[in-house]
């Protein structure tokens, strides 16, 4: 199963996507955690991106979809992939598409998050508390980033749902419940 989470900065994609990756015993692959990981590697890609990814602002298109282009034909890829953060533009689900046509392969589905921007700040800021406890909080959980990631989830990210309504393979789950109540909606989801 190809599947795509989507929804914006602290709707929980990251804890669903984990979730469901272990039920399907398929990879969850998130675009945030690998350039995460490339930033304290201290990469050049890792270099290139650092003060964007702090500003809350998208890293370029084809910086991430190499990335993703790269790690979805690596062999645990290859019975299905739950995306995490990616596609976020339209460019990157067009692109997205390319790759999987070209190995005859599609999306199945496009799962949403429905949740109201007003709880996400309240969300967001409770994460960076928790995390300051562990010393592990992420560079662009604060306000000020969180404003842009959210604006840019608004410009750039919400035209993917018209894209993928018009493919007919969107569908929405209500994302403020529990943890738990989100992963059975998104099971029932793809049950139905
Ligand atoms: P969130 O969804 O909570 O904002 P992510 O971990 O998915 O967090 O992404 C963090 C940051 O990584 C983004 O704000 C952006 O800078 C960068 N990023 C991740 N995925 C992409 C992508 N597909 N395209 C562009 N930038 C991305």
């Amino acid at each position: 199963m190809r599947l795509v989470l989507l929804g914006p900065p602290g709707s929980g994609k990251g804890t669903q996507a984990v979730r469901l990756a272990k039920q399907l015993d398929i990879p969850a692959l998130s675009t945030g955690d690998m350039l995460r990981a490339a930033v304290s590697a201290g990469t050049p890609v890792g270099m290139q991106v650092k003060a964007t990814m702090e500003r809350g602002e998208l890293v370029p298109d084809k910086l991430v979809v190499a990335i993703v282009a790269e790690r979805i034909r690596r062999p645990d890829a290859r019975f299905g992939f739950i995306l995490d953060g990616f596609p976020r533009t339209v460019a990157q689900a067009e692109a997205l598409d390319d790759l999987l046509q070209a190995d005859r392969l599609r999306l199945d589905w496009v799962l949403q998050l429905k949740v109201d921007e007003a709880s996400l700040l309240g969300r967001i800021l409770n994460r960076a508390t928790e995390a300051m406890a562990s010393g592990n909080v992420r560079a662009d959980d604060n306000e000020a980033a969180l404003r842009v990631r959210l604006a840019e989830y608004r410009a750039q990210t919400e035209p993917l749902i018209t894209y993928y309504r018009a493919q007919g393979i969107l569908r929405d789950v209500d994302g403020l419940r529990s943890m738990d109540e989100v992963t059975a909606s998104l099971n029932e989801a793809l049950d139905a």
